[in-house]
């Protein structure tokens, strides 16, 4: 397995992922230094991880416990600078131990799990990022709060002091404009950040749709397939 991922393939699908970045935060009249790129390496074995880590990659994208966990400590193991982000939908018994080692939780959607991560135990003032996940077209199945919602939400995890609210993340409707959804989510992040100006963070973007992510407003893309290839059937 490790072989396959040492050869040059995930290299240049890597650069070419960078460079159409580099190209659509130009376009945008962005800075690069606004863009963190999340790899998104889901159902790929920890080799995977590594022969990213060694060609630049730090942000690292997963969605299911305990997955996730096995993969968190592996990466934490070997590399002090890698961050596991937690993405996928998450179940309320499970929101502490996620809590323990991701280092940001993305896909807060509704209170019970704002409940279950205030008796986290976190050091004095370093309580565990997270970011919401908007609903935009309310079909809640996929994850995510409805809009109208939000607000209700981030108050609630701005008044417990084991979280930090960095932002928002949203994954484009399947039918949907993904431009439009976009600036919908960019919307909704400015009238989050009127209750917590320091979540700043706009997750959006995909291998299909990361460019019309970069045109409205995203920090972080998390780009799976564009870069790591075709995933392996979910395990
Ligand atoms: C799998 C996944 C991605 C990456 O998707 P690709 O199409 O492979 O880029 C991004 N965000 C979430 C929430 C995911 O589950």
């Amino acid at each position: 397995m490790s072989q396959a991922y040492s050869g040059g393939d995930l290299a240049m699908r890597l650069a070419a992922v960078r460079q159409e970045i580099d190209d659509a935060v130009r376009a945008a009249n962005r800075h690069p230094d606004e863009i963190t790129l999340i790899t998104v390496t889901k159902y790929h074995p920890v080799a995977l991880l590594d022969a990213l880590y060694a060609l630049g990659v730090r942000d690292f994208g997963e969605n299911r416990h305990p997955e996730s966990r096995n993969k968190a400590e592996h990466l934490h193991e070997r590399y002090p600078d890698a961050r596991l982000h937690f993405i996928g939908q998450l179940q309320r018994n499970k929101a502490r131990q996620v809590g323990r080692y991701a280092d940001c939780i993305q896909s807060i959607d509704r209170i019970e799990l704002v409940e279950a991560l205030a008796k986290l135990e976190r050091e004095p003032n370093a309580p565990l990022e997270v970011a919401m996940q908007l609903s935009l077209d309310g079909d809640t199945a996929r994850g995510g709060v409805p809009v109208a919602q939000a607000e209700a939400l981030a108050e609630a995890i701005a008044a417990t002091p084991t979280l930090r609210l960095c932002g928002v993340m949203a994954v484009a409707p399947l039918e949907a404009n993904a431009e439009e959804a976009f600036a919908s989510t960019r919307e909704a992040s400015e009238r989050i950040r009127k209750i917590v100006p320091e979540a700043t963070m706009l997750s959006m973007g995909m291998s299909h749709d990361f460019r019309s992510a970069i045109s409205q407003g995203a920090t972080h893309l998390r780009i799976g397939t564009a870069i790591t290839g075709k995933r392996p059937d979910q395990p």
